[in-house]
């Protein structure tokens, strides 16, 4: 497995692939890799000649810089996963590679789908995403890059970045994967001890709550209920419960209103912030 600090070596490594027209996917990631992470470099192996993974914390898409000290570095084991699957590249820039001295946010466009949720709630986190996947991409010149449904937002959002910058790259969702207790898999979770991580799996329970009441109850009957199951949580706080279309990601407060119908949360447990979704039509 070649591991890449600066653009340049990569770009040389690359070019070969290029030339000969071979597939190239690749997943851009923060690190602190678990089995959902090596889910989406599967399905790029199964696809592509070449299979390329960038680890990058960007910090211009933290709104809140002590997320950022904490988020988890577990560097030399995530490259002994990935050497393991046979990852055939991995990409480790450090700020200045990405950004020089100027570590700013361009400003995008996304049609509106950036401020709902994760936009609204954490201010120019999408414009920070926009930036450094925009510049991956420019990059690596995928053929396809591999995002989780886990963000399920930022995967609307980078599906829009490529038809805005008109990049010909085939961008593919891939399903969440769950503990066995249904908790999302996330590099945050690794800041939760085993038992604040069996009280997280509530997200989870909550959301399947809400597909279950879908049926019978209306929106905002769902929207109340969720709410009074996270108020009589002792450590969950909940920021948002949203069911949105899937598509515009607006709330819905009928169901008419969507054939795409998902829910979204995130929550916090102390001061770890949690997001998790679950489709309510299929
Ligand atoms: P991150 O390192 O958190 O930026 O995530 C890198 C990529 O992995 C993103 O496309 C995430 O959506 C995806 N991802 C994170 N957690 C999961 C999960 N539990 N299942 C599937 N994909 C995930």
């Amino acid at each position: 497995m070649q591991i890449f600090r600066e653009k340049e070596l990569l770009r040389s490594y690359l070019s070969n692939f290029h030339s000969r027209k071979n597939s190239i996917g690749f997943v851009p990631t923060m690190g602190a890799l678990h089995q959902g992470h090596l889910s989406l470099v599967a399905a790029s192996q199964k696809d592509n000649e070449v299979t390329v993974v960038s680890i990058f914390v960007n910090p211009t898409q933290f709104d809140n810089l002590n997320d950022l000290k904490k988020y988890p570095n577990t560097l030399e084991k995530d490259l002994h996963l990935l050497k393991k699957i046979n990852c055939d590249a991995v990409f480790v820039p450090n700020a200045h590679e990405m950004y020089n001295n100027d570590i700013s946010s361009e400003y995008f466009d996304f049609g509106g789908i950036e401020n709902q949720m994760e936009g609204a709630f954490r201010k120019g986190h999408f414009d920070g995403v926009g930036t450094i996947v925009k510049r991956l991409f420019q990059l690596i010149e995928p053929s396809k890059a591999y995002f989780g449904e886990k963000d399920f937002q930022q995967l609307q959002i980078i599906k829009r970045l490529v038809e805005i910058e008109k990049l010909p790259i085939h961008v593919i969702g891939c399903p969440i994967h769950r503990e066995t207790t249904g908790l999302a898999m996330s590099s945050r979770n690794q800041r939760l001890t085993a038992e604040q991580q069996e009280q997280a799996a509530f997200i989870y329970k909550t959301l399947a709550l809400a597909k279950e009441l879908f049926p019978e109850k209306t929106i905002p009957q769902i929207n109340s209920i969720v709410k009074n199951e996270f108020e009589k949580h002792p450590t969950l706080s909940l920021e948002y419960f949203i069911i949105a279309d899937e598509t515009t990601l607006l709330s819905i407060e009928t169901k008419k209103e969507s054939r795409n119908p998902r829910a979204f949360i995130a929550a916090y447990l102390n001061s770890v912030r949690l997001i998790d979704n679950l489709s309510l039509y299929n």
